[in-house]
């Protein structure tokens, strides 16, 4: 496997949508305000300071989250760990960008994110950030490759894609050999085991050149081989490709395996993250 594979991956995600919002005006830059006795550490690549979220249930309010900060370091590779319901998932979703917390802040690379207009989180997301889910989320009706192509479409839009069709095609592939799926491009998900369905989500995770994976429960649906076949593949791109990882996991033999643990409990981090 080789690490220009991803380096390139991650070139060609910084020339595409030319046409686009210029990645230096993406983000906003306000100055940081939080709330409470937690700084947020604007050299770190992700910080979070004083995160509340609840949820409303008919007249009943569930918080969820209740002052949770945390800070992950460029190439770190981070498990939050946390018994069911303790606002593992809903902490990631914030961190992704694909919900907002009722109060507390976000950074990446020191800049605010957890305010920003959709169009520029959209951009956010599918520059910066790759995200692997427990249920994979693949699309059925795809083959594998066609899978991993997709975020590429939506960044490139129609034309921009159909120009270059043949290098992007080349770029996926590169990843699913990287992943060790090249011998199945053209199977559907269904035709799939659950170990070869991670890794493809991987692979299209990774499609865009990202430079922090989010990881929902990415082995709870698998057995433990295929489980330990997925983190060492994580470990493998933590390591040589200086990946900053951060991974939920309920278990605490997976959580283990990341260079530090963050436990949730009730709603809050236990101990300083
Ligand atoms: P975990 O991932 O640690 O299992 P979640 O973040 O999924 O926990 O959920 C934390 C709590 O928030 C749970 O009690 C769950 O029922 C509740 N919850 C999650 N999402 C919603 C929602 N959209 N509406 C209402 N309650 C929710
Ligand atoms: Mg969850």
């Amino acid at each position: 496997m080789s690490s220009q594979v991803f380096q390139k991956q991650r070139r060609s995600a910084r020339h595409a949508n030319v046409a686009a919002a210029d990645a230096d005006h993406l983000l906003n830059d306000l100055a940081p305000s939080c709330a409470g006795s937690f700084a947020p550490d604007l050299d770190a690549q992700l910080c979070a300071c004083a995160l509340e979220k609840s949820y409303q249930k008919g007249p009943v309010e569930i918080p969820v989250l209740q002052g949770v900060s945390l800070t992950v370091r460029e190439g770190e590779m981070v498990s939050i760990i946390g018994k069911s319901g303790s606002g593992k998932s809903t902490l990631l979703h914030l961190l992704a960008t694909l919900d907002a917390p009722d109060a507390g802040e976000i950074y990446f690379d020191g800049q605010r994110i957890d305010n920003l207009a959709s169009a520029y989180r959209d951009e956010l997301r599918n520059r910066y950030l790759g995200m692997i889910f427990q249920f994979y989320h693949l699309l059925p009706e795809l083959t594998t490759l066609e899978n991993v192509l997709a975020p590429l479409m939506i960044q490139h839009n129609v034309w921009g894609f159909m120009g270059r069709r043949r290098q992007l095609r080349e770029s996926a592939r590169e990843l699913l050999d990287l992943v060790g799926l090249s011998h199945r491009l053209r199977h559907k998900p269904r035709e799939l085991s659950g170990g070869e369905m991670q890794r493809a989500a991987i692979a299209r995770a990774l499609v865009t050149g990202p430079r922090l994976l989010l990881a929902d429960e990415p082995t709870g649906n698998l057995d433990f081989g295929s489980g330990r076949e997925i983190l060492d593949l994580l470990r493998r791109l933590n390591a040589e490709q200086n990946l900053t990882i951060v991974m939920v996991t309920h278990d605490l033999a997976i959580a283990e395996q990341a260079d530090r643990s963050i436990r949730l409990v009730q709603g809050r981090i236990e101990g300083a993250a």
